[in-house]
């Protein structure tokens, strides 16, 4: 069931898609991760997304993506990008896409303006003084969003991304029941919800992107989705979040 605060949050995700202009915020985009033979109008892609990062499996993560030619998005937090900082350069260097997920992991709809601009921007700037590259995307911790965290991705040029399918992996630890979460809730353009610091996740893998590539996706960044790649400041993606999905989402004590 969807909780009215979560229909509202949906209809104003569709309202943001709606109302999304053309390509001012990718305009100053790299294209580095976005390989010449992958066009997401032609082919199936879905993007798989890793939370709370760089976790400390992300290293053997990395080596798996890499040996599948696979490119993921991170949504980092600025204290982990700050303790492992070489997880998070090899992210950049590889080519996969980097997000802001605050610097710690805060409810940014219990804080004031001052702390969400706070917990963004360090997160931001941490993540520029390591990697050479700015996040180009948040992801608010728990996917609490409201109108002034809207406003504030907006004044920081910087659409919000949130996910349409979850893994569970925090939950069940298990590397079937994830490898089944993710194949249930694949679909074409689909955002998954997934955690490095999860060593049954990093684990599973392998053969999770070989079931993914037999169903004929390709794994892509977010912003190589048809739809992710012209996105507004303070936009919302993907539609289509529920409670169900949202519930997906790791607890503090995660780690
Ligand atoms: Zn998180």
């Amino acid at each position: 069931m969807k909780s009215p605060a979560r229909l509202l949050m949906a209809a104003s995700c569709a309202v943001a898609l709606l109302s999304a202009p053309t390509a001012a915020w990718s305009a100053g985009k790299t294209t580095a991760d976005k390989p010449a033979s992958v066009n997401c109008a032609k082919v199936k892609c879905i993007a798989l997304t890793f939370d709370d990062g760089p976790g400390k499996y992300a290293d053997r993560l990395l080596d798996t993506l890499k040996k599948h030619k696979a490119k993921a998005t991170f949504f980092l937090e600025g204290q982990y990008v700050k303790s492992r900082p070489a997880f998070a350069r090899r992210m950049a260097d590889e080519g996969h896409e980097l997000g802001n997920h605050s610097y710690t992991h805060a409810h940014l709809r219990e804080a004031d303006d001052d702390r969400i601009r706070e917990e963004l921007t360090r997160t931001q700037d941490i993540v520029k003084q390591v990697t050479g590259k700015s996040p180009t995307m948040i992801r608010p911790p728990y996917g609490e969003l409201d109108d002034r965290v809207q406003a504030i991705a907006t004044e920081m040029r910087l659409p919000i991304v949130l996910w349409n399918g979850g893994s569970r992996d925090w939950a069940t630890r298990n590397e079937k029941a994830i490898y089944d979460e993710v194949l249930k809730n694949a679909k074409r353009d689909g955002v998954i919800l997934m955690h490095d610091w999860v060593e049954q996740t990093v684990k599973v893998m392998p053969k999770l992107l070989d079931a993914l590539r037999k169903q004929g996706y390709h794994v892509v960044s977010v912003s190589s989705l048809r739809g992710g790649g012209n996105l507004q400041p303070g936009d919302i993606y993907p539609a289509g979040t529920d409670d169900a999905t949202l519930s997906a989402e790791a607890p503090d004590d995660g780690f």
